[in-house]
């Protein structure tokens, strides 16, 4: 089984436009969203969730005010100075401590030390993953609570489900709509896959983003190929992002046209290939065919 994951160094290339019309033309698959900052993939694909469950990103620790002392333990032992003496008066005395839930990083030390039992150190649920069915096979996908950051561990959970799920319905690839950027999130999207493809545009800001996702992809020894989304929409730079491209020993596997279709696609909520035959379609199945190819 083979883990294929479509990223870019940004939003808006039309990367998952191209993860949309892979799962189209693709067989045997399980599709998964890990761009869960924006999950568009499910606006297309209207998935049926089948089963739904809660993702914890771990604990966090706030202090039960009626019960605190005010000893101050809490706050000498975390590291992390996520507590400050500014909480309400209780029963007990004039001014309580607080914890910080955006600075605390859920050790449990404060807990631990609180010699009054005034620190709940609970998990906290932080949105929820779900397996679904599509009209272009399995997916999983999830989606973070209101607020909450885009999380590396909720990105590795939705590939380690997804892979699962191939195991059992012995399907033998995984398409993976990744994160952008290049930070964590992304970082859990790519590690051990087997092949990336990077989705720019030819703009200098895709240029550069598609460099530094380069960069990233090396780091990890992942095989890399690149596609030039829109290319015609400037093709000085689209030669220049192919030349570094290929001089930094990459190579790009696709061009695919600029098309208003594409848009009418998603709103049509269908995937770009379901949509129209025309040179835009074209295109991604020849990238399709080229990334198949490079897979291996
Ligand atoms: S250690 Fe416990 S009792 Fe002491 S200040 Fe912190 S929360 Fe209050
Ligand atoms: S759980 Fe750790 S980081 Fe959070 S407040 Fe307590 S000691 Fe500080």
């Amino acid at each position: 089984m083979k883990e294929l994951v479509v990223i870019s160094g940004k939003g808006g290339t039309g990367k998952t436009s191209i993860v949309a019309s892979f799962s189209t033309l693709s067989q045997r698959k399980v599709l998964a969203d890990c761009d869960v900052d924006a999950a568009d993939l499910w606006l297309i694909l209207e998935p049926r969730i089948l089963r739904r469950e809660s993702f914890s990103g771990g604990r966090r620790a706030q202090i039960i005010e009626k019960k605190c002392t005010a000893c101050g333990k809490c706050q000498e032992v975390c590291r992390f100075d996520a507590i400050s003496f500014d909480g309400s008066a209780n029963s007990l005395v004039k001014r309580t401590y607080r914890i910080d839930p955006i600075d605390c990083e859920g050790c449990g030390v404060c807990a631990y030390f609180c010699p009054d039992g005034a620190i709940d150190f609970q998990e906290q649920i932080n949105g929820e993953w779900f397996i679904s069915e599509t009209r272009n096979g399995p997916m999983v996908h999830a989606k973070l609570g209101i607020a909450e950051e885009n999380s590396g561990k909720l990105v590795s959970l939705v590939r380690k489900e997804a892979k699962h799920l191939a195991e059992e319905k012995g399907l033998d690839l995984v398409i993976i709509d990744g994160s952008p950027g290049i930070g964590c999130p992304v970082i859990a999207s790519v590690t051990g896959a087997d092949l990336v493809l990077v989705v720019t545009e030819p703009t200098l800001s895709g240029q550069h983003d598609l460099e530094r996702v380069a960069k990233l992809t090396a780091h990890f020894g992942i095989p890399t190929v690149v596609c030039i989304n829109k290319y015609d929409l400037n093709p000085e730079v689209s030669a220049t992002i192919e030349a570094r491209t290929e001089e930094a020993g990459l190579k790009v596997v696709g061009k695919v046209i600029y098309d208003p279709a594409v848009t009418k696609a998603q709103i049509m909520r269908a995937s770009v290939v379901e949509y129209t035959g025309g040179k835009v379609a074209e295109d991604i199945k020849s990238l399709w065919r080229h990334t198949v190819y490079a897979l291996g």
